[in-house]
């Protein structure tokens, strides 16, 4: 697989890119503008082996940001145009029934893109907007769409059915779908290639653990299930979002203290989380917190590690033989701690940490498990605009 991909990640109020050349595996160049929106904006932009080049500016939308990223290409390099470009992808978060894989964008595309919208309010339009802005930026390339919930296109109706009323799944697309799905895929396969397996003979629980966190059971490189459901608030305990409530909580709420629904979604999806536990979303901050001797920061992390414990035994349950449980994402990758407590005492279940191995802070994909533990612990970092980029260049050698 080659060529280089430049990767678009339009998130609600900011902007990830990624210039990657997919046969070296490593990127020339990326940047985040941050504060879209906002009064005052930032854009960071950097290519390998420089300094960053932070320019504070307004970005009052994403077609200004996007745009902001080229002029920043132009300016510090590299050059765009001698870049041997052979494509743009773009993440979308969902793709509903419709997008079980990456797709080459055309208009139609882009429609059903929009109209997604009403599952994923907060994400597709300003996936939408990147798009569209990209591919006026580069009219003759060819822009890939990568969906989120693509790779959990295979979880069995088992696990991606409500057991709500018919009708609205048939006629509002309320089901399970899953995402993270970019991670899912890249970790599944590199905890397989660090164990020396076939990936479709390896089973693994893959915990991705950062600011939105999810859980996948992953059965021979395909999902059977995730945590995250309809929507990305569905499972773990997260930055902001709760995860896992009782569907009541929205009518009790109304009920006791008047709330309304779209107050109700806003605090669950935005004030939820470790930031309703601990006043925080970072969980750095969270541990130095416990160590100044903070009773809430202390719950906090009780209940995101005893979550991911109660989703670990679960995926464990759904595989039926786990060969790994693999870590990754911003907490998966870098919190020995959170990794610890969260497997403690499933011994039992054939999961031994090897206290030593998990205290190492080290790159790269590694085994945390003790030697001879009968599923292997790993920690495989995530890099979900390589994998898009892999993506869209095998779509494209189709
Ligand atoms: P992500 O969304 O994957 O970028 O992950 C963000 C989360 O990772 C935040 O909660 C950070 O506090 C957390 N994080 C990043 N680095 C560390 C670290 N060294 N130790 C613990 N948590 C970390």
């Amino acid at each position: 697989m080659t060529g280089r991909v430049l990767v678009v990640n339009c998130g609600s109020s900011s902007l990830k890119y990624r210039l990657v050349d997919v046969a070296a595996g490593e990127a020339l160049a990326w940047g985040l503008a941050e504060r879209i929106g906002q009064p005052e904006g930032r854009l960071t932009h950097a290519r390998a082996g420089a300094e960053p080049d932070v320019a504070e500016q307004p970005l009052p939308d994403h077609e200004a940001a996007l745009t902001a990223a080229l002029a920043a290409f132009d300016r510090t390099g590299p050059a765009l145009a001698d870049a041997g470009l052979v494509a743009v992808a773009h993440r979308v978060v969902h793709g509903g029934d419709r997008f079980s894989a990456p797709v080459l964008v055309d208009d139609d595309v882009l429609r059903a893109v929009r109209e997604l919208a009403a599952l994923a309010p907060l994400h597709n339009p300003v996936n939408a907007v990147g798009i569209d802005v990209a591919r006026r930026a580069f009219p003759d390339l060819p822009h890939v769409a990568v969906f989120d919930t693509a790779f959990h296109a295979t979880l069995p109706a088992a696990a991606s059915t409500y057991a709500v009323p018919r009708e609205w799944a048939r006629e509002h697309g309320v089901r399970r779908y899953g995402f993270h799905g970019t991670s899912h895929a890249f970790v599944s396969r590199g905890a397989a290639e660090l164990l020396g397996r076939p990936l479709e003979e390896t089973n693994t629980v893959v915990l991705h653990l950062g600011n939105g966190a999810s859980a996948t059971a992953v059965a021979g490189g395909r999902s059977v299930d995730t945590s995250m459901g309809m929507t990305p608030l569905e499972g773990l305990v997260m930055g902001t979002r709760s995860g896992d409530v009782d569907p009541a909580l929205g009518a009790h709420l109304h009920r006791v203290a008047g709330l309304g629904p779209v107050e109700v979604d806003r605090a669950l999806n935005g004030a939820g989380g470790m930031l309703a536990l601990a006043g925080t979303n970072d969980l750095r901050e969270v541990h130095r917190r416990i160590a100044d001797g903070d009773d809430a920061a202390v719950l906090a992390l009780d209940v995101f590690c005893h979550r991911v414990r109660r989703y670990v035994g679960a995926f464990m349950a759904v595989l039926g033989r786990t060969d790994a449980i693999a870590f990754t994402g911003g907490i998966g990758e870098n919190d020995a701690v959170v990794r610890a407590r969260s497997l403690a005492g499933l011994e039992p279940l054939g999961v031994r940490l090897d206290d030593e191995r998990n205290a190492v802070r080290a790159g790269g994909a590694r085994r945390v498990s003790a030697d001879g533990s009968p599923v292997a612990v790993l920690v495989v970092p995530t890099d979900e605009e390589l994998e898009m980029a892999r993506q869209t260049v095998a779509l494209l050698a189709r």
